[in-house]
């Protein structure tokens, strides 16, 4: 089997979707690896170190000529028609948005992996990058807050006087929010954290930070561990209860969504009116249309004295790790799906275990309509 890495043509994207040491890896399972010339190079990894690791060098059209296919974001129509019969495909897919990429799919006759529908069980973490690059993004966040406050995060006494530590929110405690607690909490800051979904109190309280409580009237709480949308008079409760919360912060990292749904307004206009001259908030919802109205995706702008930054690609600001951790992730999932065979490895039945059969989007010329019901048409 032959594994194909292409370049990642996503406008601002620097991940790659194996490195040096993924592809050591592969080729100690006795895979061929060939890996699409300076595919690395805006993650730091050189052609050389590639070569070294036992790949062969090549153009795009060969890689994606290849049996297995592994990229970050989906392939577009030109890529999908440049693959094989029969291949196999591992990336994310944008499941919330089906503009015909999994229709072109099974009509090339390509199956394919969509890694964002991982089941969230313990088994399947290693190969889980919806929290592997959560991870980075909530710690990125926080830097580009500290980046864009003019003061400090910690306590200092100086001899020129001394500084409060900063009052930071983070609204939405999942993967990213925790990180981002905890590394706002290493920089120095007092920080406060609310979520919809109740049981995460105890999370943000072990990482030294304050819970808000806020009685919207309902949980939160939807299935396999994700949000929900509230009901309407809910929503008007928790935006009412939280601006009052907001007015004193002096930065807020907002990671606030709802699978497939537009992301929860939870930062008013008039929140942003209240809070200081030189706050911050960074809307790490800003691709889903922003926790915060005013917003922008992808700029830094500044309303009522408000700097709202809306990056939507935190894991591209680190492409080093977040290659890394991708690629390992990836790795994992392709090593899981192999069983030995009579020449080296062959795939095992994708249908008998869910973490491959749930991620399963396409297969043998059709799409699988129970992963595809996450998709909006
Ligand atoms: P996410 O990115 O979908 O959402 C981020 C956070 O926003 C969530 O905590 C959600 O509750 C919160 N949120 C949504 N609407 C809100 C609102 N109106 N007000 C305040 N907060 C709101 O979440 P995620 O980081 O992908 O995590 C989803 C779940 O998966 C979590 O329960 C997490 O613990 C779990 N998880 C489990 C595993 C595992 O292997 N067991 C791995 C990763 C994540």
């Amino acid at each position: 089997m032959r594994i194909g890495i292409p370049r990642e043509t996503a406008v601002g994207e620097t991940r790659v979707a194996g490195t040096p040491e993924t592809v050591k890896k592969l080729r100690a399972l006795g895979l061929d690896v060939v890996v699409e010339r300076e595919a690395g190079l805006a993650s730091h990894f050189t052609d050389a170190a590639y070569r070294d690791a036992g790949a062969e060098l090549v153009s795009a059209s060969e890689t994606l000529a290849a049996d297995i296919v592994f990229k970050v974001h989906k392939p577009t129509f030109e890529q999908i028609r440049g693959m094989r019969r029969g291949a196999t495909l591992i990336c994310l897919l944008d499941m919330c948005y089906d503009d015909g990429t999994f229709d072109t799919l099974a009509a090339q006759g390509v199956d394919s992996f969509a890694l964002e529908m991982m089941p969230r069980i313990s088994r399947a973490q290693t190969m889980d990058v919806l929290s592997s690059q959560a991870n980075i993004a909530g710690y990125r966040a926080v830097l580009e807050a500290a980046r864009l406050y003019g003061r400090f995060f910690p306590l200092m006494m100086t001899s020129a006087g001394s500084a409060k530590p900063a009052r930071v929110v983070v609204l939405g405690a999942g993967v990213a929010g925790l990180q981002a607690i905890a590394t706002a909490r290493r920089l120095g800051a007092q920080v406060w954290a609310y979520d919809v979904r109740p049981e995460v109190k105890e999370q943000v309280q072990s990482l030294g930070a304050r819970f808000i409580e806020l009685d919207v009237g309902e949980s939160g709480a939807g299935h396999g561990g994700y949000a929900k949308p509230l009901s309407e008079e809910a929503q008007r409760k928790e935006q009412a209860l939280l601006t009052e919360e907001l007015k004193k912060a002096d930065i807020i990292v907002s990671t606030a969504l709802i699978p497939c749904r537009p992301a929860p307004v939870l930062i008013t206009e008039d929140a942003i009116r209240g809070m200081h001259e030189g706050a911050v908030v960074v809307d790490m919802a800003a691709a889903s249309g922003g926790n915060c109205p005013l917003t922008e995706p992808d700029r830094i702008v500044t309303r009522h004295g408000v700097i709202l930054c809306g990056i939507t690609n935190f894991p591209a600001l680190m492409p080093s790790d977040a290659s890394n951790f991708f690629a390992r992730n990836v790795y994992n999932f392709l090593e899981f799906m192999l069983e030995p065979g009579a020449e080296g490895v062959r795939f095992k039945d994708f249908l008998a275990d869910d973490v491959t059969s749930m991620t399963l989007i396409t297969f043998q010329g059709t799409v699988r309509f129970e992963t595809t019901k996450m998709a909006k048409k």
